[in-house]
């Protein structure tokens, strides 16, 4: 099933791209972790792992380019990862989100990677927001996308159909069991998608401040609004200005959560949290699981999200 490219030019290529990443160290083109009997599939975050799992089940071996309980937005990659992309029969990778991954795969593997991206067109990165008329205009830059498309259930089912289809032409024998596969996952999706609208069909507040804006894909499905106190990556240090506006915001549509995240520090939400008399909670946005949601799933992860929602929202 795995065909292999002769060492010397995997040797060559992976010496190019670590000269390329500006990596020091040598290099360790060991192929261990191939298996003939599997499609190796690696991919760029957490959720593309689930979809992979899910999809590939016993006939897959994914690798996660991101360490668990790591942001994976500024994931740099090692060496050994680099050779991990070079081996892999199928890279699923979503484009704009991890720019080390994207630059890795321009250099080699475009013929076997998998945009998830490219799947459906991505919302710009102003939609589901928050707007009172000019308070984001200067934040977000023309023509934007939002890369945090797995947030909308219903969209991750649609890629997990076509990650089925891909899959299917990388391993053709086991076309029909991929395809079963994203059936069942589709019908788990949509039913996670049902109980998203009817627990927030109605709720006292439809208002979200949540620390970076990862969430314009779950709030533009069930017509919730997030207010972001950072951008569309968690490393934006947020400007004092923007502070005030978001603190203002949650006064304003008398907020009583601010919501932090797992893998990124809640010191700018507790802040928030404190000036207006709010309590914080998290609201995963599932760019990975943390060290605490081991045994967790997408799934349950995001029925935890509906019910800390619930909650800091008051639905009925
Ligand atoms: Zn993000
Ligand atoms: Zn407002």
């Amino acid at each position: 099933m795995t065909f292999r490219t002769a060492p010397r030019v995997l040797a060559t290529a992976t010496a190019a791209l670590l000269a390329l990443a500006g990596v020091a160290g040598c290099t360790t083109d060991d192929a261990a972790g191939a298996d003939p009997e599997r499609v190796d599939v690696v991919a760029g975050f957490y959720p593309l792992q689930f979809l992979a799992e899910r999809i590939g089940g016993d006939a897959v071996a994914v690798t996660n380019l991101a360490r668990p309980g790591a942001e994976p937005h500024d994931l740099e990659l090692n060496p050994r990862q680099v050779g991990q992309i070079i081996d892999a029969e199928l890279i699923v990778f979503l484009n704009g989100f991890q720019p080390a991954v994207d630059e890795a795969i321009e250099q080699n593997g475009g013929d076997r990677a998998f945009d998830v991206a490219a799947v459906e067109p991505l919302l710009d990165a102003t939609a589901g927001g928050h707007d009172h008329g000019d308070e984001h205009a200067d934040e977000v830059s023309d023509g934007a996308k939002d890369p945090h498309v797995w947030l909308d259930p219903t969209r991750l089912a649609t890629i997990g159909d076509k990650l089925a289809e891909r899959l299917g032409a990388v391993d053709p024998e086991r076309a029909g069991e991929y395809t079963r596969r994203a059936a069942t996952l589709r019908t788990e999706l949509e039913q996670l998608d049902t109980e998203f609208t009817e627990g927030l069909k109605t709720c006292q507040r439809r208002e979200i401040v949540v620390s970076h804006t990862a969430f314009g894909y779950l709030t533009q499905r069930y017509q919730l609004e997030q207010i972001g106190i950072t951008g569309l990556s968690p490393e934006d240090e947020p400007s004092p200005q923007r502070l005030a506006t978001v603190t203002e915001e949650a006064r304003e549509h008398g907020a009583t959560t601010i919501f932090f995240e797992t893998l990124v520090s809640p010191k700018v939400a507790e802040t928030i949290a404190r000036e207006v008399g709010a309590q914080t909670a998290v609201l995963d946005p599932l760019e990975g699981l943390s060290a605490e949601n081991g045994g967790q799933d997408y799934l349950s992860v995001m029925r935890t999200n509906l019910e800390t929602l619930r909650t800091a929202l008051s639905c009925s």
